[in-house]
């Protein structure tokens, strides 16, 4: 019987042991690991015949961290300090040898060693901040005694991966090896000699310049705790001795490891990789994308067609005339003009990006496009003629896309000879920069289209989540709930600048009446319009963004909306708009109650989780944390909740249903409680543990 590769173990060469690690895909650092490794060490430690150890992670690895799955549960023992203090307690030198990923935890590894040996594709980095905790084995103690304390701040702070170069030129790696690397280590290795890191000193750095790494740091950290639990515990290394600098680092660990800010983030983490499954794609191979071509330039299709740029597509940009087509490039050159501006990208870079679009009015653009992506006016006639017209142009197997918001896919596809090649790719404002993509299914859709805008996703750097066809897919069908009862609220007594700062108490960047105001009312209101013959009479509606649009207030850009704007840009409270709720209130004799932030709160992130229940219920969603990914990638929900979805689990299901009675009685028809929700009430579940059900790993 084949027993399953033993987690750890040790080759020898001479009087050079070989410790290799081989977890895959990433050599994880779980339990199995911890337990095999430690034996390793202890094994050698005490055999007089070995005189050096090389730590190697196999061929194209090193140790990517710790296994995330464990961090839901108590932590086990051993533990990854255990490992590095076995280390550092050893009286041999250790090299650590890099052909991969050696971030987080298996970094900290690396760092514990007398030296660090690394191929052309090694990576180094302490990432553990993205998960809202901090190194909690030696990490924050040993970087600055290897680059400075102001060096070490925003590495761990922005949990940086740097390439092999760059690592070697902070002296994080002592040598890059062409050639192979475990057989150059093995000669080096008897030669290397004892430099634990632990044994330095941190070097004497420019007081100020840490204080600005500080700053600069804290800045950045958008409120995750971690960050400012980092910059204490690094700045405290010169305090006493290393193992004082230690037990501090560890307490602080233990304790954001168990914050609600970590869990979410976890969770946030399994959901990115679980997006990508998706049930009947199996044996589905992605079409090959090379030339992409989008019909329509106005602010979609240029943000599109940068997106694409940006990752090395040939991009058509197809519009209805020449003149439209170059404003369409203006469009995407005043897109590049900020990442130039702050120097992320030179002139020279975003004109070799720009060159790769061209812009045309002429169809034949189309014929050799692998991929075209509808962006043109949201209005089914106009898509339904653009994708009639497609079929005598574009090749057989090309993979046709719209961007639209609302309308109906399987419609739109219906309009092409070929639905099986049809798929929605709904990128979202401003779309070179926002990271969700929902990838819509049509009820027609082949597997190898969906399996290829999956992966053109992945190549765009975008968070694909998959939706089903429905009156706004996942995102706006949820949005368009949150926004109603946001819209109850005030008609019933809050002031929308009461619920934009009970929002942004919450953790979003701004209020929902701001985001209205900033991507203008006209939007919202033409749907309004078009839905007005099909509304449920049963549904309250609320006049006032009406109002506010018939008044001339379309948001920012005409200088009111549900706030004042003046001329740069800057909001401020209207008495119009309070004149209009008033109006609004007495009409329908409603005496306005008061509503603290917290109720507010409770409101809004029900409606939310409830709507998204609904979306799961009709698989419309594949899973809560689809739900989850949609809102922080494309919403602004804030990611230190995790979601809706998992915020609503971590508040109670119990009382998410009791608040969405609640909501029910307030808005009447469209607002009932979901079937699941009251499902997982009864039986005492929740939405991410049914998410565990999708689990294909
Ligand atoms: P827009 O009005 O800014 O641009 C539409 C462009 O399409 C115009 O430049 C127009 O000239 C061009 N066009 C119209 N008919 C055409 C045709 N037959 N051939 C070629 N070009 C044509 O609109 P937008 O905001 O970019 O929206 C485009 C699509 O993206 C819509 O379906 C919209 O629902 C969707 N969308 C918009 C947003 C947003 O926030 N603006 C977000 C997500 C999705």
């Amino acid at each position: 019987m084949n027993s399953p590769a033993a987690p750890v173990t040790i080759r020898r060469h001479g009087t050079v042991a070989v410790v290799e690690i081989s977890n895959p895909p990433v050599n994880a650092l779980s339990k199995g690991v911890r337990i095999g490794f430690l034996e390793a060490i202890r094994t050698l430690a005490t055999d007089a015949s070995v005189a050096c150890l090389a730590i190697s992670g196999g061929a194209g690895r090193f140790i990517a961290g710790a296994d995330v799955r464990e961090m839901n549960l108590p932590p086990e023992d051993p533990l990854l300090p255990d490992m590095v203090a076995a280390i550092d307690a050893l009286d041999k030198p250790v090299i650590a040898v890099i052909d991969g990923a050696a971030l987080g935890g298996g970094f900290e590894i690396a760092l514990a060693c007398d030296g660090r040996v690394g191929s052309s594709s090694a990576v180094v980095g302490l990432t553990e901040t993205r998960l809202g905790i901090i190194p909690g084995a030696g990490g924050t103690q040993r970087l600055p005694r290897l680059v400075g304390m102001a060096r070490a701040i925003p590495l761990i702070c922005e949990g940086r991966i740097l390439k092999a170069k760059e690592a070697m030129e902070m002296g994080l790696l002592d040598e890059i090896v062409e050639g192979d690397l475990l057989a150059t280590a093995i000669a080096r290795a008897p030669g290397w000699g004892k430099r634990r890191v632990s044994s330095l000193s941190v070097p004497a750095g420019d007081a100020g310049e840490e204080a600005a790494a500080s700053a600069a740091a804290l800045k950045g950290a958008k409120g995750v705790p971690a960050i400012g639990e980092a910059i204490r515990v690094i700045r405290a290394t010169g305090e006493g001795d290393f193992s004082a600098g230690l037990a501090r680092e560890r307490a602080a660990f233990l304790a954001l490891r168990q914050s609600p800010e970590a869990a979410a983030l976890r969770h946030l983490f399994f959901a990115e990789r679980e997006a990508g499954k998706v049930p009947g794609l199996e044996g589905a191979a992605p079409r090959a994308i090379a030339k992409v071509a989008v019909i329509g330039a106005g602010t979609m299709g240029a943000g599109i067609a940068v997106s694409l740029a940006d990752a090395g597509f040939s991009v058509a940009l197809v519009e209805r005339d020449a003149h439209a087509a170059e404003a369409g490039l203006k469009r995407m050159r005043r897109l590049y003009e900020r990442p130039v501006k702050s120097g992320r990208l030179s002139q020279a870079q975003a004109d070799e990006r720009i060159a790769r679009v061209t812009p045309t009015a002429d169809w034949q653009a189309l014929a050799d496009a692998d991929l075209i992506i509808e962006a043109a006016f949201e209005d089914m006639a106009v898509k339904a003629d653009i994708f009639s017209r497609l079929d005598a142009v574009a090749r057989p197997g090309a993979v046709l896309a719209s961007n639209t918001s609302y309308l109906d896919l399987d419609a739109i596809a219906a309009a092409t000879a070929r639905p099986q090649d049809m798929v929605g790719l709904h990128f979202f404002a401003p779309a070179n920069v926002m990271r969700l993509l929902e990838v819509v299914r049509a009820e027609k859709t082949a597997p190898d289209v969906l399996a290829t805008a999956l992966a053109l996703a992945r190549k765009i750097g975008k968070q694909p989540v998959v939706a089903g066809n429905c009156d706004g897919f996942i995102g706006n069908r949820i949005y368009a709930v949150y926004r109603r009862h946001a819209e109850y609220l005030v008609e019933d007594g809050a002031t929308p600048e009461q619920v934009d700062a009970a929002l942004e108490a919450y953790g979003f960047a701004m209020g929902i009446f701001a985001v209205s105001d900033m991507s203008g009312l006209d939007i919202a209101f033409a749907m309004r319009k078009r839905r007005a013959p099909t509304r449920d009479p049963n549904e309250r509606y609320v006049s006032i963004p009406d109002r506010l649009c018939e008044a001339g207030r379309l948001g920012c850009k005409a200088g009111a909306g549900w706030y004042a704007y003046d001329s740069t840009g800057e909001k401020s409270l209207d008495p119009r708009t309070e004149e209009i709720i008033a109006a609004a209130r007495s009409e329908k004799g409603i005496s306005p109650r008061a509503f603290p932030p917290e109720a507010i709160q409770l409101r809004l992130i029900s409606v939310m989780a409830n709507e998204g229940a609904k979306v799961l219920q009709e698989g419309i969603a594949l899973r809560a944390s689809d739900i989850d990914l949609a809102f922080v990638n494309g919403y602004g929900f804030p990611r230190l909740k995790g979601g809706p979805m998992f915020a609503a689990d971590q508040i109670g299901l119990d009382k998410v249903l009791q608040e969405i009675e609640a909501a029910h009685a307030d808005g009447g028809a469209g607002s009932e409680p979901s079937i699941l929700l009251r499902e997982l009430v009864r039986t005492k579940g929740n939405f991410t543990a049914r998410t565990s059900s999708y689990r294909t790993s």
